[in-house]
């Protein structure tokens, strides 16, 4: 007998039991997606011959694409697939990625890229939709059980980053995998862990009850008539007829800025138009959704530093004192390390708090995020007084500051995916959900335009001098984040009208 939504939800204990296989499933996901990430600007560079700053401006429309895809997979997952099956064709189209990628990486390179693109799109937002739907919507347990799910997001990330670059290099496997194969191999791997995550998804299919169907489905809880096939088969070549669309603009870079401009307006636009449909007071809940949403690209844009200017500070600026470590290494994983032991501790703390009745609302939580954020730049910015006449600083007092900043990050991004599930209507949280993505994507914009302009800043000067420049840029972020964090904790009155039940 499968579940229905109310037994689900009425889980006894901390965590609805389906957390765990949304978990894996999620994390799997997440290896094959920062595996390639952590590849993509070393293999343009190395093996394809491109420049520095074009394999830089590719990788950033790349990220900009992935996320501004999750708006259409959760948009065509509340209108026509359902999370389920969203799920499931996305995963497909990032196997099929892979695939091309580990058959020949040099010559289907874009193409294996565009297809990785697109079923992120159908894949990721869809996912965090399903875990909030383990929740009742007023359950004070979620926010602990998005914390833990985002352990296994970043657990991946973790595995993934490191795995698929040393595998291609030559680093890791060195004698049994032989020159030539190994990018395939290291492409590939990202398509056998896609196809581990599908599977796990299948069997948690069944403990799902209701959640994710098809809209249409006899048992989705809202009833509607059938879904046309034709529909339903449209989308899978509509997302297909996107792949070469896909390749055409990461190839040309000048594209990315026109799209970016083109559609956040018009999700905007699309959004005030489902808005017209709703009652009023689902209506104030969508607005308060999108206040986060719009906090969320000013973390994002702050946050992003690590894959732009943050890689130079630490490849040029910093030393190994920290157990020797390579201060590279340590900004790309270090995060995610932190994340993997700190997410479910303070999952429990919200649910500490929550049984003393001193749990902090969404707001303060996106405060306090904005807070530590800052608090992690200033913390970036005192590295100058370590340097020495070089302008190399302490790798330690760095990794002090990423602490910092993921502390920050988790009282966020798991947040976040939280709340976008509070305040969504049930039709259209994979819309939501994708919004929120959408988010990161200018988020990702804002941070490689921050970063370009302090290298800008930097150019021609010494080591010493580009320490002064970037930490002195560093400084204003912190400002900037401290500032957002006071006016969103300022505003927070007026926003709690707007999310009334919702805490
Ligand atoms: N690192 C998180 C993830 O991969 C958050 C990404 C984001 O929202 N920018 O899911």
């Amino acid at each position: 007998m499968s579940l229905t939504l109310e037994e689900i939800q009425n889980f006894k204990g901390k965590y609805p039991k389906q957390i765990w296989s949304l978990f894996f499933s999620e994390m799997w996901e997440r290896f094959c997606f920062y595996g390639m990430r952590g590849m993509l600007v070393f293999f343009m560079i190395s093996q394809l011959n491109f420049h520095e700053k074009e394999a830089n401006l590719q990788y950033g429309a790349t990220q900009a694409f992935v996320y501004a895809f999750t708006f259409i997979g959760g948009l065509f997952a509340d209108k026509i697939l359902g999370f389920r099956k969203s799920l499931f064709w996305g995963g497909l189209l990032m196997i099929v990625g892979s695939l091309i990628l580990a058959a020949d990486p040099h010559k289907f390179f874009f193409l294996g890229i565009a297809f990785t693109v697109v079923g992120t799109g159908f894949f990721k937002p869809n996912i965090s939709s399903m875990v909030g739907q383990l929740y009742k919507p007023n359950d004070s347990r979620a926010d602990a059980g998005f914390s833990l799910f985002y352990a296994g997001i970043n657990l991946g990330a973790l595995l993934g980053g490191y795995l698929c670059i040393a595998i291609g290099k030559g680093e890791l496997l060195e004698n049994s995998i032989p020159e030539n194969m190994r990018w395939n191999i290291a492409f590939g791997l990202a398509a056998i862990v896609m196809v581990i995550s599908l599977i796990n998804f299948v069997f948690t299919q069944k403990s799902l009850g209701t959640i994710g169907l098809q809209p249409g489905h006899p048992l989705a809880e809202i009833k509607s008539a059938p879904m046309p096939k034709w529909k339903e088969y449209g989308v899978y070549v509509l997302s297909l007829i996107f792949v070469p669309i896909i390749m055409t603009m990461v190839a040309k870079t000048e594209y990315t800025d026109y799209f970016m401009w083109t559609i956040g307006p018009l999700t905007l636009i699309y959004l005030f138009y489902e808005m017209g449909k709703v009652t009023p007071s689902e209506r104030k809940k969508l607005w308060a959704a999108l206040v986060f949403i719009l906090f969320s690209i000013l973390f994002w844009g702050i946050y992003e530093q690590s894959g732009g200017s943050l890689s130079i500070f630490a490849a040029k600026n910093l030393n190994n004192d920290l157990l020797g470590l390579d201060p590279n290494g340590v900004n790309n994983s270090g995060g995610a390390f932190f994340i993997i032991f700190l997410a479910p501790l303070i999952g429990l703390l919200w649910i500490w708090m929550n049984s003393k009745k001193i749990e902090p609302n969404t707001l303060i939580k996106f405060g306090l995020g904005f807070i530590f954020l800052g608090a992690g730049y200033y913390v970036l910015f005192a590295t100058r007084l370590f340097a020495n006449a070089a302008g190399i600083t302490s790798l330690n007092f760095f990794t002090l500051a990423l602490l910092v900043i993921t502390l920050g990050e988790l009282c966020l991004s798991p947040i976040g995916l939280s709340i976008m599930t509070k305040l969504s209507t049930k039709n259209l949280q994979g819309m939501m959900m994708g919004m929120w993505f959408l988010a990161s994507a200018y988020g990702q914009y804002v941070a490689g335009i921050i970063g370009a302009n302090m290298a800008t800043a930097k150019e021609g000067s010494t080591n010493y001098d580009a320490l002064m420049t970037y930490t002195e840029g560093y400084k204003q972020l912190g400002l900037y984040a401290v500032i957002a964090g006071v006016v969103l904790i300022l505003i927070s009155p007026y926003v709690k009208k707007l999310m009334q039940d919702v805490k």
